[in-house]
């Protein structure tokens, strides 16, 4: 269900972070104020209808608990009239920047879902990338927001300077042992004017590519869901503003399609090897909905089975589970 994206660009941040250029990840530059958020809200409101009851109001591009105090409230204040109309606030910020305190005013708005930056779960990549905080404090904030009844989301970035796949697995382990509703998973871009983008060109860090990010991401995913955990974004969004400042690094309009590909390639592969079949006609069912993820981008998968030998037919099934897949002789 489609949000109330209200961005609020690196404001609040207490330092910059080696990849983060948020005004041009956002693609907005100007901070909203009271005006501009009652604005988004009404607008959303005409094309939402009922269906607003389903969706959430979101603050986020920056560390929305770090921000000014008086400016936090104020934007919180602006959502007060309509607030009824929807589930609830969702927010984004930084682990070192939860307490208490900012808990229960955040509860007293009617913020229902707290997303933490967390990016890492090894203190090395933390420190190499600084970030200003360590994977303790994630851990801390995590199991507050938890005991206070709020929905926890963590997000991580794979390939960071000095991170590597262990890295990036661990980090999706230690996750789910904090147990979040939902994940965010971005692969690293390099920006113009961080200093990842100095260590780039220095030839001191290259960001892994699309083909090596979609890899790691698809097991990540797979990780994720196995544990019952809904990974609600991967990659970042496409936009004008960040393929004008990137680098390097795994950015596609559609790379969470290319992972689930990958992850159906997996699984037909799998389903192929258990039944003995190595060559010839096949007929692959899919869930319902999942056949161009199933047969991949510009025919990917198709055209890998076609090449070892099979002459695949994808078909839907809708008794099929999410990523499941059954295969038949032809
Ligand atoms: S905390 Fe978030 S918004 Fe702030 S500098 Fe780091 S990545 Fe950017």
């Amino acid at each position: 269900m489609a949000n109330v994206a209200i961005f609020v660009p690196h404001n609040g941040c207490p330092n910059k972070c080696s990849f983060c250029d948020q005004r041009h990840i956002t693609g907005f530059l100007s901070q909203p104020d009271e005006n501009d958020v009652k604005n988004a809200i009404e607008i959303a409101l005409s094309s939402l209808k009922e269906k607003s009851f389903e969706s959430e109001i979101a603050f986020f591009g920056g560390s929305f608990t770090a921000i000014d105090r008086k400016y936090m409230l104020t934007l919180l204040e602006s959502t007060k009239p309509y607030i009824h109309n929807f589930k609830g606030i969702r927010i984004s910020t930084r682990p070192d920047c939860i307490d208490e305190d900012v808990l229960n005013i955040l509860k007293s708005y009617k913020v229902t879902s707290i997303e933490l930056g967390a990016q890492s779960m090894a203190d090395s990549v933390l420190l190499a990338n600084e970030r200003g905080h360590n994977a303790e404090s994630v851990k801390r904030a995590s199991l507050l927001i938890k005991s206070k009844g709020f929905s926890l989301g963590l997000q991580m970035m794979t390939g960071l300077y000095k991170s590597n796949k262990e890295l990036d697995i661990y980090t999706a382990g230690e996750f789910i042992g904090l147990n979040p509703d939902t994940v965010r998973i971005y692969p690293t871009v390099v920006l113009k004017n961080t200093t990842l983008a100095a260590l780039f060109e220095k030839g001191e860090y290259t960001p892994p590519n699309v083909e090596d990010s979609v890899k790691l991401c698809a097991e990540l995913i797979e990780m994720f869901e196995e544990a019952g955990i809904k990974v609600i974004r991967v990659g970042l969004h496409d936009s004008e503003s960040l393929k004008s400042n990137m680098l390097s690094g795994g950015f596609h309009p559609a790379f969470r399609e290319l992972c689930e590909s990958q992850i159906y390639y997996k699984n037909i592969i799998s389903e192929l090897n258990t039944q003995n079949i190595t060559e010839g006609k096949i007929i692959v069912y899919v869930p319902k909905g999942h056949l161009s993820k199933a047969i991949g981008q510009k025919g990917t998968n198709k055209n890998n089975l076609i090449l070892s030998g099979f002459t695949p037919e994808f078909r839907e099934n809708d008794t099929l589970a999410l990523r499941q897949v059954l295969i038949k002789k032809g």
